[in-house]
């Protein structure tokens, strides 16, 4: 299948590559030109603007960061929407359910068929195709792309017809897991307070019913060497949470909850943290605290402080 990729960053690069290794022929797009170049060199084709991706594709997907990017990409001045071959849709980015239907109603004016299918497990699910991904829109236009989200993805799941509900529950799923990250990384920082190491803790917990993804995954990956590289950047999972609270706030649902992770993720942001890792949350509550978790700390043995 001819397919075009709008969005070659952290997610973008793996999927792609991926593409290519399972025979496809892909044609990138990106306003990064080393991203673009790392992936001609592995055999995909290059073009200038979204508009050149649309005439070359029946098929394109992004994968972009903001509502914002997004809108550019589809129904800019050198949009998709002014392409000529165009006929299928995919929006594998986490840009709300509002922008997924305002780009879908424009294409379908212009005979293009739109899917959201947003997608969850970061960059390293990317890599070895292992994404689950929560797809929603013509059901026809999903049977077609089925196989190919396959290699995308080994947890497809069809929410249903209506375009935006893939968003939708994927923001739901983003808002769970900024919570469970702040949470995980609040108490854990309780813990070494009390002296209990870090490895110690995270053997109980993820044995015991207060495990995550946070837990089980985020945390071991980059807090006990302190990389803090999981491949997320906070700005995206402050963008997912505004955006969830977002379609709350549009339908007066309380959020409680949700609104108080919303203001750590917030602080976190005024605190000039946008750009690292989202794992890097844990830095906001070792600061109020006055500990560390992990190598610096020397930790790992249960002593205590
Ligand atoms: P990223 O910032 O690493 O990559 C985005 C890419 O889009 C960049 O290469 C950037 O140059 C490009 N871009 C931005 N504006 C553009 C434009 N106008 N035209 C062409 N290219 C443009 O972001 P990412 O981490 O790859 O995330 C992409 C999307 O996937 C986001 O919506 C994010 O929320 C979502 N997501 C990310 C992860 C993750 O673990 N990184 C996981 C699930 C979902």
């Amino acid at each position: 299948m001819q397919l075009g990729f709008v969005g070659l960053g952290a997610m973008g690069q793996p999927i792609v590559s991926r593409l290519l290794a399972q025979g496809h022929s892909v044609v990138v797009c990106d306003v990064n030109e080393a991203a673009v170049r790392t992936l001609v060199a592995k055999g995909a084709t290059s073009a200038a603007t979204p508009m050149e991706v649309a005439s070359a594709s029946e098929t394109v997907l992004v994968s972009l960061p903001t509502p914002d990017s997004v809108r550019a990409v589809a129904l800019g001045d050198k949009g998709l929407i002014h392409g000529t071959r165009m006929k299928r849709y995919v929006d594998l980015s986490t840009s709300g359910a509002k922008t997924m239907t305002e780009v879908a109603t424009a294409l379908h004016a212009k005979g293009v068929s739109s899917i959201d299918a947003p997608v969850s497990g970061g960059v390293g699910a990317a890599a070895s195709g292992t994404l689950a991904i929560m797809v929603a829109g013509d059901r026809a236009t999903f049977s077609a792309l089925k196989d190919l989200l396959t290699t995308i993805g080994s947890r497809l799941t069809y929410v249903g017809e209506e375009v935006g509900h893939g968003q939708s529950l994927k923001l739901i799923n983003n808002l769970l897991a900024a919570t469970s990250l702040a949470a995980a990384s609040e108490a854990l920082v309780l813990g070494r307070r009390l002296g209990l190491g870090l490895d110690t803790m995270l053997e109980v917990i993820n044995a015991s019913s207060g495990r995550s993804f946070a837990t089980e995954k985020i945390i071991p990956q980059t807090v006990p060497q302190r990389t803090f590289d999981f491949g997320f950047r906070t700005e995206l999972m402050h963008k997912d949470v505004r955006l969830c609270l977002d379609e709350a706030e549009n339908l007066q649902v309380s959020m409680w909850l949700g609104n108080s992770v919303k203001q750590v993720w917030s602080h976190a942001m005024t605190q000039g943290g946008g750009k690292k890792d989202f794992s890097a949350i844990l830095h906001l509550f070792e600061a109020w605290n006055g500990v560390q978790l992990g190598k610096a700390a020397n930790d790992d043995s249960g002593a205590a402080r």
